[in-house]
């Protein structure tokens, strides 16, 4: 066995950006993933695709590499709606994410919560659920960046990682290097979003 084989054989951190895309942040973002080679997956807001900007941002992304998910179109709370305005809201994020990528099949619910209907709906659109089990909080702990602290603490040395950002705050993105170069100095970790394209 080649001694500096890893026991660990498979790539276990996975960065995903939700809320965007946004005119000022974004694009710094895929600037950044462009120049140290890591692909992410983005859950985009519908409403923020309506912009030439917004669309551009994406088509943008998507070309890079990123998978780009669906978030809903105004981010509203699923569960307080019914089933045909459950549809509508994934539909029409569904229909602009999917002028820009040939795969739309990832979904991730606003806040993070889901019922029968929701999943029925996402079942009948041929859509997944990927939630997350790294939140960094940085919608939250923007001061000193405190919220790549808190991120470290939940990473899971040994196990997959799912990790929610938001590529909206001027201080994810304009920290997002800092946080990389941590999570790289754990041993045998590496990034991935292959598991999840089609
Ligand atoms: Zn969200």
């Amino acid at each position: 066995m080649d001694p500096i084989q890893s026991t660990k054989d498979i790539c276990s951190i996975v960065l995903t950006f939700d809320d965007g895309p946004n005119p000022e942040t974004t694009p710094k973002l895929l600037d950044f993933l462009n120049e140290n080679d890591i692909k992410v997956i983005f859950f985009v807001i519908g409403r923020n695709l309506i912009t030439k900007q917004g669309s551009s941002i994406i088509r943008r992304a998507h070309v890079d590499g990123h998978i780009i998910g669906n978030h809903t179109f105004s981010h509203i709370n699923l569960m307080r709606l019914s089933k045909p305005q459950i549809r509508d809201e994934i539909f029409r994020a569904h229909e602009l994410i999917c002028q820009y990528t040939e795969t739309c099949v990832l979904f991730r619910p606003p806040f993070g919560v889901t019922n029968k209907a929701i999943s029925q709906v996402l079942a009948e659109l041929g859509y997944s659920q990927l939630f997350w089990n790294v939140d960094t909080m940085d919608w939250k702990y923007k001061k000193n960046a405190y919220w790549i602290d808190y991120g470290m603490k939940k990473i899971n040395h040994y196990g997959n990682n799912i990790i929610l950002m938001h590529d909206i705050y001027p201080t994810t993105v304009g920290n997002i290097r800092y946080f990389i170069e941590r999570i790289k100095s754990i041993p045998n970790i590496c990034f991935s979003i292959v598991e999840y394209q089609e």
